[in-house]
């Protein structure tokens, strides 16, 4: 093999069965269009791709490949090309779905290539399409994982501390109030002792579920660390941050913890809650955490199963 030397693959591309074989039988969908979006051709993976037999397609308009709420704006970026002097153009950037749309009517995402061709009498457009289905699906998996704890599907100690930048930012912003609280569940390391480790996680679990269903959907809920969670209370001040933890609280006394276990001694969970509320432009969001977890040592201190506020 020669490396960088100049090789004429001219003679290739005279040859139109070869060139003919490899846009048929290419995995990726190919379609030719001509200036008015018509389909002239398209190939066997395009045929797969959308469901529709080659009959079906030619002839008709790009736009039956497209779903109803794109097909006005995809008809303007598709003159918008064949009028411009690009000649090719990737579509498919980052954080953009594109969609296609299948006969069954069905969508799915996928990346298109679109070129130019000046070749022949009449200008031809183009598409190379791939369907990025699964892609996507691994991509949202990973994000997914990235961003939550395993053991209880709620978000990680990064993402919450993400998210708590971007809403203490907000309440900057707007003007918005903003509480954060810390619930750390009271004398864990004897639930574990007592029953293992396994019956820990189950608890851990079961204290998620009962947060959850004490807050409201704008509420954000994150495993800070083993047992402690974090919650920010979005448009709340601390009055009200502590009317909604109390309530939480209370939730715990009244509800046992029941497990394979235990089933003749039910395991009475009690959890201790520090609440603080934001002071926009004297600290961030750090701060804002560290102040709550001094008012949950506070409602340790004070015996447990209690909420301490930053003024209390
Ligand atoms: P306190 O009332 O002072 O909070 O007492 P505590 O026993 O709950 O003390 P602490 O919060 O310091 O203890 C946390 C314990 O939680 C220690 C650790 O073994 C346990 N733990 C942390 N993460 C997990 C987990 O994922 N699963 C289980 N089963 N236990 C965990
Ligand atoms: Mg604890
Ligand atoms: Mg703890």
């Amino acid at each position: 093999m020669v490396i960088g030397a100049h090789v004429d693959v001219g003679l290739e591309f005279q040859n139109a069965a070869l060139c003919r074989d490899i846009i048929e039988h290419c995995a990726d969908a190919i379609l030719i269009l001509s200036a008015d979006q018509r389909i002239t051709y398209i190939n066997k993976a395009a045929e797969i791709m959308f469901g529709r037999p080659i009959e079906a397609s030619i002839g008709k308009p790009l736009d039956i490949l497209i779903p109803a709420g794109f097909k006005a704006r995809h008809r303007a970026l598709f003159d918008g090309f064949r009028d411009s002097s690009e000649m090719a153009k990737f579509m498919g950037r980052r954080g953009v779905d594109i969609l296609g749309l299948r006969a069954d009517g069905t969508e799915f995402p996928v990346s298109i290539s679109i070129l130019k061709s000046l070749s022949g009498a009449d200008a031809k457009l183009v598409a190379i399409v791939r369907d990025v289905s699964e892609h996507k699906k691994l991509e949202g998996d990973l994000r997914k994982l990235a961003s939550t704890d395993s053991l209880t599907g709620i978000l990680n100690r990064r993402t919450f501390l993400q998210r708590t930048e971007e809403e203490c930012a907000r309440s900057l912003r707007h003007g918005n109030s903003l509480s954060l609280a810390m619930v750390d569940i009271d004398h864990f390391k004897r639930i574990n002792d007592r029953f293992g480790h396994q019956v820990g996680d189950q608890a851990i679990r079961h204290v998620v579920g009962i947060v959850v269903s004490g807050l409201r959907k704008p509420d954000v809920l994150g495993r800070w660390g083993g047992e402690e969670f974090t919650v920010i209370l979005p448009e709340t001040d601390e009055k009200a941050a502590v009317i909604t933890m109390e309530r939480l609280r209370q939730r715990f006394e009244d509800t046992a913890f029941v497990h394979e276990a235990s089933l003749n001694e039910p395991i009475n969970l009690t959890v201790s809650i520090g609440v603080v509320e934001f002071r926009p432009g004297q600290e961030t969001a750090d701060d804002l955490i560290n102040r709550a977890d001094r008012a949950l040592y506070a409602a340790k201190h004070a015996g447990r199963n209690k909420v301490c506020s930053a003024t209390d």
